[in-house]
């Protein structure tokens, strides 16, 4: 579902973001993205949304090669890509619903569909009743938990997450987790970019640590061979 072909992006001649990265996610398969600020976590995701473009080797996910995707087909592959962000970036001038809403007005979905699959959503988060409240009334574990609706609402078969449990106590962490790993368990192939090494550890799946730029471990951290 995504994969990365000895991905190399320089930023400028002296800047070298990600060197020769090579890994392979499947459909359904759940991994974290980690590493120190600078390592290349966010640039490996703006590859993926296509907000960069590699400076050598291949992006491709659904079988799709991003690198050199005309301009104008971008929107479409956004459709296949749901993004968590740390802060949430909801709206606070409009209802919970209203704001899982937005993908799908977006991209023209009916009226008479939106409903049913904003409550989908919400139901899958479990904030089916709280779609009438403003994200201002909701914790910090619920206003991330909208931010999940809004990025599945399009039933996308990938979801990335930037640092989606930053600002949550341990606790809320893993009930995000929990969520992730319930989306994968569907099919959707889940990449979570986090540098918190507790919740990676306690968490055990895949993870992929960059290392100025480059891919050092790809493993369960709590594999002997991945340790270090
Ligand atoms: P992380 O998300 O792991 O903190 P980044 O992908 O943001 O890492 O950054 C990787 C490297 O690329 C850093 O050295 C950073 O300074 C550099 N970088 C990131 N974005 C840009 C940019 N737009 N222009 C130039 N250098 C950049
Ligand atoms: P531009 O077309 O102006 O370069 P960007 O590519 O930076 O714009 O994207 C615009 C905004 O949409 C950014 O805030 C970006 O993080 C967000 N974005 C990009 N891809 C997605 C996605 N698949 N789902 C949700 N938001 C996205």
């Amino acid at each position: 579902m995504i994969e990365f072909r000895q991905v190399t992006k320089r930023y400028d001649s002296d800047h070298t973001a990600l060197r020769q990265v090579n890994f392979a996610l499947n459909r359904g398969e759940l991994a974290f993205l980690t590493g120190h600020s600078g390592a290349g976590k966010s640039t490996l995701l703006k590859l993926l949304m296509v907000m960069e473009r590699p400076s050598a080797g291949e992006v491709w996910v659904g079988g799709q090669l991003l690198n050199s995707l005309p301009r104008r087909q971008i929107p479409y592959i956004r459709r296949h890509i749901g993004v968590v962000f740390q802060n949430h970036q909801l709206l606070f001038d409009r209802t919970v619903f209203d704001n899982v809403a937005m993908p799908l007005q977006v991209i023209g979905v009916a009226p008479g569909d939106i409903g049913r699959r904003v409550r989908a959503a919400l139901d899958k988060v479990g904030l089916l009743s709280k779609e009438k409240m403003n994200p201002l009334q909701l914790s910090g574990g619920e206003q991330q938990r909208v931010g999940i609706a809004r990025a599945v609402v399009n039933k996308p078969p990938v979801l990335l997450a930037d640092e989606p449990t930053g600002n949550l106590d341990p606790e809320l962490s893993a009930d995000i987790m929990n969520l992730f790993g319930q989306f994968s368990q569907v099919g959707v192939t889940v990449l979570i970019a986090s540098h918190d090494i507790t919740l990676i550890n306690d968490m055990n799946r895949r993870t992929l640590r960059l290392d100025q730029g480059q891919l050092v471990a790809d493993g369960r951290p709590r594999t002997e061979a991945n340790r270090g």
